[in-house]
């Protein structure tokens, strides 16, 4: 039998759930509710089999952000898998879509990161730096600094490595994470552990506990720190304004690797290039992937400055993957970053759709059901509350009014993800402003529905 977009929802979803086990999905709910079959899309909309359209805020996950249906990047795809489908980049080779999209990538970032190493995903990404680091300072005699800080509530992927570099409790509960040598501190997330603090005393608070950690480590121990600029899978949590400047200050004093993992906050989504730029954040290292090809392609990397690769180039790293550097993933990158870029969609993003998207935002906070409304360029979240004065949690069932909302904003058309009680949305870089209304109304009345 030839499966095809042709068949009936129903068949689809039956032979899903009798052969494919999914990422973060509840098997039996598969069976239970059936699966949503999504055929195609284009923009900001998604089509299910059954027809109906969905304005996805959440671009995917979190990557789409040149939106869906450029026809430019499935023809870059095609050229390149016509003159070259791979090729490695072992053993002394490379190849001209690696050469250009590692060129263009270093003058894209921020300071002097400027050397790319290649993975497919942020996950491989962030294991690419859990070895680099710790091989950095061995290079430079300091084989102790092994240990690498993190936060409670990160998202930096599901390997074992990065899953530790985690701090997704849920995550650990499973598979004997974390592996040894990584220590995780708490989040900056005022509104729900601030308490009677003001948002400057609880970022700075959460910041200095950067440097304690350090100090009951041993400073000869530590040998990175890693953190979202903005931290998307937990929730999208946008630190007190007091928060970075006190994290770079301790990551200047002390002798730690400072590792900003943008895989969501890269490439316009806190409306410039980089959240690094957005934050004032000076990293050494720079996980990217998902916004560096909008999904289009598996491609993530690690960027680093020119002093860990000057000590880097030292030795031989024992570390690759077989599709690093992937000559059709680089091409396809290397489009969307042209499209990015000469259509001004990150500039636009950040000067005119970013402020009129934090304006409607903001006016969630009226419904009885939201606490806070934040937003950074095109990343926002909403708190849901049952005692907005109090920032109280809703106690037995927590997560379930977030849930609530998430299936009646499916009901009504709008793709909207919750993270416990906190709705988050990531549109695509191209949502119009008509979209930015329809998204704002289609929200209110799945609030409506989870009040
Ligand atoms: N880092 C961050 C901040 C992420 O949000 C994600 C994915 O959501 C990852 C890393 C992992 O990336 P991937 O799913 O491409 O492995």
């Amino acid at each position: 039998t030839s499966i095809t977009n042709h068949m009936p929802t129903a068949e689809l979803q039956a032979l899903d759930a009798a052969h494919h086990l999914h990422p973060f999905t509840h098997g039996s709910d598969l069976a239970k509710k059936g699966v949503r079959v999504i055929t195609r899309a284009s923009g900001s909309t998604l089509t299910d089999s059954e027809g109906n359209e969905f304005l996805d805020a959440m671009a995917g996950l979190w990557c789409v952000n040149l939106g869906y249906g450029r026809p430019e990047l499935a023809e870059a795809a095609a050229r390149q898998m016509k003159e070259l489908p791979y090729y490695n980049t072992f053993f002394q080779t490379t190849h001209v879509p690696a050469i250009a999209l590692s060129a263009r990538i270093a003058e894209l970032t921020p300071g002097d990161l400027n050397h790319v190493f290649f993975a497919s995903s942020g996950s491989e990404a962030n294991d690419t730096n859990m070895r680099l680091v710790r091989t950095y300072w061995e290079q430079k005699g300091k084989p102790s600094k092994k240990i690498i800080i993190s936060r409670k509530n990160a998202y930096h992927g599901s390997s074992m490595g990065s899953a530790s570099l985690g701090g997704m409790s849920a995550m650990h509960a499973q598979g004997g994470l974390p592996i040894p040598d990584v220590h995780h501190i708490e989040q900056p997330h005022w509104y729900a552990e601030g308490g009677d603090m003001s948002p400057e005393e609880f970022g700075l608070e959460r910041a200095r506990q950067l440097e304690q950690a350090i100090h009951d480590l041993g400073e000869d121990n530590v040998a990175a720190f890693i953190a979202e600029p903005i931290q998307g899978a937990g929730g999208v949590i946008i630190p007190p304004e007091t928060y970075w400047p006190e994290i770079q200050r301790i990551c200047d004093a002390h002798e730690i690797l400072l590792i900003a993992d943008e895989v969501i906050c890269g490439f316009g989504r806190t409306g410039k290039w980089f959240g690094s730029q957005t934050l004032d954040i000076r990293p050494d290292i720079m996980t990217i992937a998902k916004g560096l090809s909008s999904g289009y392609q598996p491609i993530g990397g690690s960027v680093v400055s020119d002093e860990v690769a000057r000590v880097m180039d030292e030795c031989e790293f024992a570390h690759g993957y077989t599709y690093s550097g992937h000559p059709v993933a680089c091409a396809v990158a290397l489009e969307n970053l042209r499209i990015l870029d000469e259509e001004g969609i990150v500039e636009r993003a950040g000067t005119e759709t970013a402020p009129y998207l934090k304006e409607k935002w903001e006016t969630l906070t009226d419904h009885p059901l939201v606490g806070e409304a934040r937003i950074a360029g095109l990343m926002g979240s909403i708190a849901l509350t049952p005692h907005k004065e109090s920032r109280a949690k809703f106690a037995a069932e927590a997560g379930t009014a977030g849930l609530i909302c998430r299936e009646a904003c499916f009901g009504n058309g709008l793709v909207m993800r919750h993270v416990g009680d906190r709705m988050v949305i990531s549109p695509p870089l191209v949502i119009t402003k008509d979209e930015v209304d329809t998204l704002i109304e289609r929200a209110w009345t799945a609030l409506d529905v989870a009040h």
